[in-house]
């Protein structure tokens, strides 16, 4: 028996995943171990270990088993695992600083570990359940958050970049004053740039920059009489029921990513869209109508690529551990392990 781990580290759970070389995942849904991040990297590599152990139990294999792991984590951190020198939210103990955690997890284990943030991961999760684990198509996928996460698979490999930061697609700037009806909104991001995809397509974009926008054109909404940050998080189940209001915020959330695949549309020229995240956690009559609205929103294509297919990325929550394992998939596969 050998098979391959996904380990998706969060803030405070760290979710498991087997997949044999079948390509068949041992265990149903989620494997939670609470993470101690927070603790610094001698506990929390142990506890991952020590996680390990109790999900390999859980699908009766011996941790002897695994011949590789996929280890994934939110950003930012190096291509190769080295988080931020400068700390991160998820990391802020001091001695995380500037740690390389692939390599601390490899040492640990004693086995094989390879990388990818988070975002990444959730990416290479929803090609594969398109394209499976051997696929050479290129996909865009974007993670709609309380950030706008997304990932690209070229050729069925993930574009991670010179220094971690490739397929930061939230950042990208997206020609916005072509969105109707938003005349005069202003669409500034927590990184500085005005008009880029986060800063109209996540939560944030919602709480921070729409919501305000539409709230006093809709006198005596509902929403209006609840504090903004809790205003922003039910815009979503509004949405889905139908209040016009908030189907105006998730149109103009459809109309910025329909721009910004229109540029991915003109620069990758790519098999497949992914859209997931917890905008989408709604009903499919909702979410047919948010691709519709992406697609609405996209200028005229060449015949050859109107029809390039945008899909609902599948299992949100376990996207980050799975996608992990089909990387160390690969890693085992190209290292001759499985
Ligand atoms: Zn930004």
């Amino acid at each position: 028996m050998q098979v391959v781990a996904g380990v998706d580290l969060g803030g405070t759970a760290i979710n498991y995943t087997l997949l044999d070389q079948q390509e068949k995942f041992l265990l149903e849904g989620l494997c939670e171990h609470p993470a101690l991040s927070k603790e610094g990297p001698e506990q929390c590599l142990q506890q991952i270990a020590d996680g390990l152990k109790i999900a390999t139990n859980r699908a009766g294999i011996m941790l002897k088993d695994v011949t590789a792991v996929g280890l994934d984590t939110p950003g930012p951190a190096s291509a190769g695992g080295q988080l931020s020198a400068r700390g991160s939210t998820n990391f802020a103990h001091p001695k995380w600083a500037g740690f390389d955690i692939r390599a601390g997890l490899a040492h640990k284990l004693g086995k094989p570990v390879c990388y990818l943030n988070d975002a990444n991961a959730a990416a290479l999760w929803g090609h594969y359940t398109i394209f499976g684990a051997h696929s050479r198509e290129t996909s865009i996928s974007s993670v709609i958050g309380t950030g706008n996460g997304g990932g690209i698979i070229l050729d069925g490999n993930v574009v991670k970049g010179k220094n971690g930061f490739g397929a930061e697609l939230g950042h990208v700037m997206i020609p916005y004053q072509n969105i109707s009806g938003i005349n005069g909104l202003k669409a500034l991001c927590n990184c500085g740039r005005i008009g880029d995809l986060e800063s109209l397509c996540s939560l944030t974009a919602i709480e921070k920059n729409i919501l305000p926008y539409f709230l006093p054109r809709y006198p005596g909404h509902d929403l209006a009489k609840v504090d903004i940050h809790q205003a922003a998080k039910l815009v979503r189940g509004l949405a889905d029921n139908g209040d016009a209001l908030c189907k105006e915020v998730f149109r103009v959330q459809a109309h910025a990513l329909g721009l910004f695949f229109d540029e991915m549309v003109n620069t990758f020229d790519p098999d497949a869209f992914i859209v997931g995240g917890g905008a989408l956690e709604t009903s499919q009559e909702f979410q047919r109508w948010f691709i519709e609205q992406i697609r609405a929103a996209m200028p005229h294509q060449r015949e050859e690529q109107a029809a390039i297919p945008i899909h609902v990325m599948p299992d949100g929550d376990t996207a980050g551990a799975r996608g992990a394992a089909i990387e160390a998939l690969k890693l085992a596969r190209e290292g001759g392990l499985a």
